[in-house]
């Protein structure tokens, strides 16, 4: 299927909401990468979002140009092109861009989609996120306000996120001291800000949530924090206004309160450091396994069949595709794309 186009995306986090699943995001930095995660998706016959950050953007454009806006085009394209022979939907996503990469990431992808609409093809990208997080809640919103006004003439989605999130993604290293869960009151001023706008927006609210991975015991996800949220905006604002939410900085929670969030109106989960491991780990075990023949040892040639970089890269694409799968089990998402139906 073609990347989902806004009316189908919409479509698609409606009945995940009501459905109590969520779509996994996964942060992809190459073909291969994108290859597993659409196989992954396709094999879970699961909905799913490719997503790419500033940094996958920049390592995608090579490391002479580290131009993180043409990196993520390059692979949106790529995207486009292949997504069409897979039986699922799929989103494309730009993951966290603080307020100093809008004008060199977010925004020239935006220019972008306007320029294919008014050739008369579809978005660029489904959604993008604006990260504000480490900003006042004022500041953060006047942002997302001006994007969502642009978002909605273009059949963008916005992802904002409110309170910070610990550890760190992509240099974005997160405060210790900083507030990890988000307050109602925070989430109400959202809707108050936003929800006039018009046009569509998906809110990671955080609820004790860590990027990165660290050992058990470090985190203390609350995600009754997400309940609170949607009931008071529910109370205040109507049925209409209960918020998509999104769940950063997940890797190493445990089933339980990944399904207590997908419980409380979670639709997207990020998924990337345990992505990353998969990807890695047969890569580590080919060269342990393969030294001498990845290796020119002692005047020898080594082994071309085990240095073509193809044979670790397709073990790589099969275990990270095996992730997106545990990735769409975990979220209860196996069997329901929206292609079939
Ligand atoms: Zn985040």
């Amino acid at each position: 299927m073609p990347v989902a186009d806004f009316q189908t995306y919409c479509k698609i986090l409606d009945r995940a909401r009501e459905g109590r699943f969520a779509l996994p995001a996964v942060n992809v930095t190459s073909m291969t990468s994108v290859n597993a995660v659409l196989r992954g998706l396709a094999d879970s016959k699961a909905d799913g979002i490719i997503q790419v950050s500033t940094g996958g953007g920049a390592f995608a454009s090579g490391q002479s140009l580290k131009d993180m806006a043409l990196g993520a085009m390059s692979i949106a394209e790529h995207v486009h092109r292949v997504a069409d022979r897979y039986p699922v939907y799929v989103a494309l996503n730009t993951d966290h861009c603080l307020k100093d990469k809008l004008d060199t990431f977010v925004n020239p992808l935006v220019a972008e989609t306007e320029r294919r609409r008014a050739a008369g093809q579809p978005n660029l990208f489904t959604s993008h996120m604006f990260d504000g997080s480490n900003l006042s809640l004022g500041e953060n919103l006047d942002i997302a306000e001006k994007l969502m006004a642009r978002f909605a003439k273009d059949d963008l989605i916005l992802e904002i996120e409110t309170g910070a999130v610990g550890g760190e993604e992509d240099g974005v290293v997160g405060d210790h001291n900083a507030k990890l869960y988000t307050t109602p009151e925070d989430t109400l001023e959202v809707a108050r800000r936003l929800n006039p706008i018009g046009g569509r927006y998906l809110l990671a609210a955080t609820f004790g949530n860590v990027h990165g991975v660290y050992k058990p015991g470090h985190v203390k996800l609350e995600p009754k924090v997400l309940k609170e949220c949607q009931d008071a905006v529910v109370k205040q604002h109507g049925e209409k206004a209960r918020f998509y939410l999104v769940f950063h900085g997940g890797s190493g929670s445990t089933q339980e309160e990944i399904h207590e969030s997908l419980d409380y109106g979670v639709v997207k989960m990020n998924v990337d450091t345990d992505m990353q491991y998969a990807f890695t780990r047969p890569i580590a075990a080919h060269m342990f396994k393969n030294f001498d023949g990845v290796l020119k040892v002692d005047g020898e040639v080594g082994n071309k069949k085990a240095y073509d970089p193809r044979s670790y890269l397709a073990a790589a694409e099969t275990a990270m595709a095996e992730r997106t799968k545990q990735a769409v089990t975990d979220l209860r998402g196996n069997g329901k794309t929206m292609f079939a139906s």
